[in-house]
């Protein structure tokens, strides 16, 4: 039986789906969020390290992305409260030629976006992050306007203003089928009862192709397991997010910063991926990220790592979201596939899903889609994914 209706159904309540549920109360939908955990934020949301960038290759990325930092930067002067943001931007270091070569040809596009990011030559990155190794170091890009931001400070944050603006939450509740009539969304069901609704968000996160599936759809996201960890707080040091793009035995990038409470938070892309659902971290992480950072920032030694954590990104084939309203059923939309950027993605998708469910989209939103759709051809790869 479908006990309450409404004009929206989120299913999760995640990186994407808490922004989503705000924005749309905020245009006077009628909401209700379902996640299969005990609160907001509980899926990938919590792993995540914070950062956030609009440096990226591709527009539709780079536009969300400029939307999120805006949201972000705002949120204590708008809503009183802290997300821990800092701007400290994104440096990214080289050591060998062809990084060095790889990095400016990316400035070229980027800067074709109009996006603030330069080179940077090894004095001058010395000068910005001092700890940074010389030997061999050539110089790297900077781009000042990104930053980081904290993930649970957020959700938190996202979760309180929806609810204050009558967004209902049922948390602990899986949605296990999304109901059609007619070619059309007419509610969800879930393992404790249903809801009538003729939208349903799909922001399902690494679990969002089993969500798809309750519709009769597919979708290509396939999660894989990523660790992180955090160091305890120690004074400033390092003001960017350093990303090393050079790939070791086991890994490709690292990225690290000191967030503003003094911890250092740390992530590594494993090589190969490890591809599946499991969250429980490996001993095998931090020896293999440790060596990495100290060698990049020797006086790293002399800090202790407080907690290592394993979490999930909801991976598409060409890594880059897909976005859009399904052909059928009516009503059913995607926002899924946000790979390791669905944090710093989450408040530019919110917003413009609120659009979309408003059928209020404006005409950049449109080339944002077209980019982003579900049946466009996944052979190009992002360049920063
Ligand atoms: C170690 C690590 C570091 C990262 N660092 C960064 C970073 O610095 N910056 C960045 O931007 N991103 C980062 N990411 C990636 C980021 O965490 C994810 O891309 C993002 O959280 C995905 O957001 P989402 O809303 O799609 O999924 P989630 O946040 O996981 O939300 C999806 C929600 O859907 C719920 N759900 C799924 N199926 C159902 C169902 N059937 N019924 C009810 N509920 C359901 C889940 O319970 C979950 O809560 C990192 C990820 C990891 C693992």
């Amino acid at each position: 039986m479908l006990t309450q209706s409404f004009d929206a159904v989120v299913i999760g309540a995640g990186s994407v789906g808490l922004p989503t549920a705000l924005f749309l109360a905020d245009a006077g939908v009628s909401t209700l969020v379902v996640d299969q955990f005990a609160g907001p934020g509980q899926g990938s949301n919590k792993a995540a390290i914070g950062g956030v960038r609009a440096t990226h290759s591709t527009p539709a990325k780079i536009r969300l992305c400029l939307e999120s930092i805006r949201i972000f930067s705002t949120w204590e002067q708008v809503h009183g409260d802290s997300l821990e943001w800092a701007q400290g931007g994104y440096a990214f270091v080289a050591y060998r030629e062809q990084d060095e070569r790889s990095l400016k040809d990316l400035l070229k596009i980027q800067h074709s976006y109009g996006l603030n990011i330069r080179w940077l030559d090894r004095q001058e990155l010395l000068d910005l992050a001092p700890g940074l190794n010389p030997s061999g170091l050539r110089g790297g890009t900077y781009s000042p306007e990104d930053g980081s931001a904290s993930p649970l400070l957020s959700a938190c944050a996202f979760h309180a203003q929806a609810a204050r603006r009558g967004v209902q939450f049922r948390f602990g509740e899986r949605v296990t089928g999304i109901i059609r009539r007619r070619g059309k969304v007419v509610g969800v069901r879930t393992d404790k009862g249903g809801y009538a609704t003729g939208t349903v968000v799909n922001a399902g996160g690494a679990w969002a192709r089993s969500v798809a599936q309750t519709a009769g759809l597919d979708v290509p996201v396939i999660p894989d397991s990523h660790e992180a960890g955090i160091t305890e707080p120690v004074t400033p040091f390092l003001v960017p997010m350093v990303v090393d793009i050079r790939p070791t035995d086991g890994s490709r990038n690292y990225y690290f910063y000191q967030h503003r409470p003094g911890g250092v938070v740390f992530c590594i892309t494993p090589d190969p991926p490890i591809v599946g659902t499991d969250r429980r971290e490996t001993s095998a992480y931090l020896p293999m990220i440790a060596r990495r950072m100290v060698g990049l920032i020797p006086r790293l030694a002399n800090v202790k790592v407080r907690r290592t954590w394993r979490g999930l990104y909801p991976m598409t084939p060409d890594g880059s979201p897909i976005i859009g309203w399904a052909p059928e059923p009516e009503g059913y939309l995607n926002a899924v596939g946000m790979c390791g950027q669905g944090y710093m993605l989450g408040p530019g998708i919110g917003s413009l899903i609120s659009r979309m469910v408003q059928r209020k989209t404006t005409a950049e939103d449109g080339q944002i889609l077209q980019e982003l759709r579900a049946d466009r051809d996944f052979g190009g790869v992002e360049a920063l994914k």
